[in-house]
């Protein structure tokens, strides 16, 4: 499928007038459009919530705009849930997937009320202490069946590799455990494939936590309450990949859920979710200008943003789209290694990648860096974070995070004789 831009160049320029480049854009009209999509996909299940994977995109004004639609959060750390709590996001809307969890954690989610879901059954007596010895009346644990997870298009992942979540005996014994320390109400979770481009992945995942479900109500009595799929679903960062459509996955759940939930008495129980890549990563981009060409033993075009801005290409070798703003309907007739400014040589954009003549001057606009983008960012070679710009459903735009200063890079040398002088 084709990739389009949310964004024109004449936009890009106008925008960038005011806020230099490198930036993050976000489309406010498409993170919409998608959140309501979601909703009418899981309308069936009348206690269906999306809690927004904060780790993926902690932009408030982002966040806020999620929760128009009925989103909560999913943290898994003490600035998350800071974030969450500051936002107004209140007591169950706020779902805790931690793992190796710090004892102030634990003791912080409890006192936002927030649902705590334990990664580990040894953490039950440590999240108790935290808990200042009373846990929560609901509660969640992980779920981790080991080995190796296929979907029927070859998408596998390996969750007996992974460190998440308890085996199925565990998760009996955890119940039990927690039943009799007073918890009366419970939830399943699990996460067993990462970015999965298949219609496929939460039905067939559903399908397994629906079983434990059954299995966990007949075996310890407990009350079930939730069935939380977590993330996974994936964007088509490819022009090649088909995207999810999430009607499909929603009537896929349905399905299983009719099979395996309704016969066993157990069809109030709520479905939810813990989306991040899929909620956000398609309607934010991050735009930046070509700066320099190098003619060596390759092709290069140096851009102003690098790693730091988005790490994904340089962490995991990720494909991200890129469109030369102003030359979309021109052929791609060059091959070049699309560059940042870091002194790594894994601070490459694009490797070898088709694109049309690029001048020095040209935005280009890296896709599908909504999620997972801004949020990894980092500081090395002390390169700053940049901005991120809200392109409003009426065409206006809002700054959402200004660009990093080196005052902000240095803050934290406040301890320090020298620091009067940087
Ligand atoms: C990362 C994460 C998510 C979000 O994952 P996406 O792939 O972005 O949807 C949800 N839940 C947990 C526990 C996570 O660690």
């Amino acid at each position: 499928m084709k990739k389009e831009t949310f964004v024109t160049r004449e936009t890009a320029e106008k925008i960038a007038k005011k806020y230099p480049t490198p930036f993050y854009l976000y489309d406010e009209a498409g993170i919409r459009a998608n959140a309501e999509a979601v909703q009418k996909a899981f309308a069936w299940n009348s206690g269906f919530k999306e809690y927004f994977a904060v780790k993926a995109n902690p932009n408030p004004f982002l966040i806020n705009i999620l929760r128009e639609y009925g989103c909560g959060a999913d943290c898994s750390s003490m600035t998350e849930l800071m974030l969450s709590e500051a936002v107004g996001i209140k007591g169950s809307d706020i779902m805790f997937s931690s793992n190796d969890t710090p004892f102030e954690e634990y003791e912080y989610a409890n006192r936002l009320n927030a649902i705590i879901n334990l990664d580990d059954i040894t953490h039950i007596d440590f999240c108790e202490k935290a808990c200042g010895g009373k846990l929560p009346e609901t509660m969640s644990c992980r779920y981790n069946p080991g080995g190796k997870f296929t979907l029927s298009n070859g998408i596998m992942d390996d969750p007996g590799d992974a460190k998440y979540g308890m085996t199925h005996d565990q998760m009996i014994e955890a119940y039990k455990i927690l039943m009799s320390k007073g918890v009366k109400h419970f939830g399943i979770h699990a996460f067993l494939a990462s970015n999965t481009v298949t219609n496929d992945y939460y039905a067939q995942l559903a399908g397994q936590l629906f079983e434990l479900a059954v299995e966990l109500k007949n075996k310890t009595g407990a009350d079930i309450r939730f069935i939380n799929l977590s993330g996974g679903v994936g964007v088509a960062y490819t022009p090649e990949q088909t995207p999810n459509d999430i009607a499909v996955i929603g009537a896929g759940v349905e399905k299983v859920y009719n099979e395996i939930m309704k016969p066993n008495g157990m069809g109030d129980v709520s479905i939810y979710t813990e989306m991040g890549r899929y909620m956000l990563a398609p309607y934010g981009v991050l735009v930046t200008r070509a700066i320099h060409e190098k003619h060596t033993y390759k092709e290069y075009i140096g851009v102003d943003a690098c790693a730091v801005n988005l790490m994904r290409p340089a962490m995991y070798g990720s494909y991200h789209h890129i469109t030369v703003l102003g030359k979309e309907d021109r052929p791609c007739d060059h091959t070049y290694d699309v560059t940042g400014s870091l002194c790594e040589n894994n601070d490459k954009f694009a490797v070898d990648r088709k694109l049309p003549g690029i001048d020095m001057g040209d935005l280009c606009v890296i896709h599908d860096a909504g999620a997972h983008g801004y949020a990894m960012g980092y500081n090395y070679n002390g390169k700053l974070k940049c901005a991120e710009i809200l392109l409003k459903n009426d065409g206006s735009f809002e700054l959402i995070r200004r660009a990093e200063t080196p005052k902000d890079y240095f803050a934290t040398l406040d301890c320090f004789e020298i620091y009067d002088k940087l």
